[in-house]
């Protein structure tokens, strides 16, 4: 048997009305000898119904997500609800305060942590109150993401290629309801430890995104996101109101060719920008030696044809940094 979760809330996800509290993570420290972890939390409950799951800042340096969140939190009344509303703007919240990917306690990735452990480090305590707390209440789960400060992404809403059809459906209807201007039926490079995986093993309509990145957000990326969420959840008819439509282009990543990555460090340099049109074979991006003069780059080439949705965002790169990745 597994232990208790040591995280405890201070909302009570079954009463009506706004709430504004913490789940509470005790985190002692040099600095705090009985602290703890505050990561803020908002339920809007009105009634039986549904359950929407929320979240942000899973990677603490993307920012489309909270700020979109924090928003919905702050405007959402219970009166324009049906169901539950479960809000979580930042859910590795002291990589958010952090400004970086993973967490600075342990330097846990969240979305490489779960299902998470009761006894484990602090993300890992944060994955497993997920995991055997929220994610179980949810029937839609929707978590934001971005390229972070080391990439950079064409504004898409995605959803995965799934075993169970019916449960595809319903996810691929969310992700056209959100209306980013590009859709995905998305690949990953390894889906060990994901949140995505957790919530799709329990069967959960689960819909991601991924709007921008470099470490900011744009106002392009962010009107995209508060729209598209209040979106789905219109759509789940969760929110009063029609779904605001807008044209989207599907994307799909049809295999691992979509990836690229670097086999040495140097200067980056993107031969085509984010929504462009790449043909297989074309030399889509190189790397300049930065050591000496006189050395030809090393030339990264489309392994097919497609589109550029996401670039490497720094202008140096490091062997195995992940380059370029295309879509058709
Ligand atoms: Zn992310």
């Amino acid at each position: 048997m597994l232990k208790p979760s040591p995280i405890s809330p201070t909302v009570d996800f079954d009463r009506d009305g706004v709430q504004h509290g913490f789940l509470r993570l005790p985190y002692s420290r040099d600095d705090s000898a009985w602290g703890s972890v505050m990561i803020p939390i908002c339920v809007v409950r009105n009634g039986e119904g549904p359950t929407a799951l929320l979240t942000g800042a899973n990677h603490g340096d993307e920012y489309e997500g909270p700020l979109a969140l924090y928003e919905l939190a702050r405007t959402l009344k219970p009166d324009q609800v049906s169901g539950t509303v479960i809000i979580v703007p930042a859910m590795n919240h002291p990589a958010f305060r952090a400004g970086t990917r993973t967490s600075p306690i342990d330097k846990g990735n969240m979305n490489r942590s779960f299902p998470g452990r009761p006894d484990g480090t602090a993300t890992e305590k944060i994955a497993d109150y997920f995991q055997r707390e929220l994610l179980p209440r949810a029937d839609l789960v929707f978590d934001f993401h971005s390229g972070g400060r080391t990439l950079d992404f064409l504004p898409y809403c995605a959803a995965h290629i799934l075993p169970d059809k019916a449960q595809e459906a319903k996810a691929f209807a969310a992700v056209e309801a959100f209306a980013a201007p590009y859709s995905m039926k998305m690949l990953e490079i390894d889906t060990v430890g994901m949140y995505d995986t957790a919530a799709e093993e329990m069967g959960k309509v689960f819909v991601t995104t991924e709007l921008g990145g470099g470490g900011t957000a744009r106002a392009e990326t962010v009107r995209i996101a508060r729209r598209g969420i209040a979106n789905v959840l219109r759509h789940a008819g969760m929110l009063e109101g029609a779904v605001e439509k807008a044209e989207t282009r599907w994307l799909d990543m049809p295999s691992d060719d979509c990836f690229t990555f670097a086999e040495d460090d140097g200067l980056f340099e993107t031969m085509v920008d984010l929504g462009e049109d790449v043909r297989e074979g074309m030399v889509i991006a190189r790397i300049h030696s930065i050591g000496r003069t006189g050395v030809a780059p090393q030339e990264i080439r489309a392994k097919m044809s497609g589109l550029l949705v996401a670039r490497h965002f720094p202008g140096l790169v490091k062997a195995g940094d992940c380059m370029c990745v295309l879509a058709q």
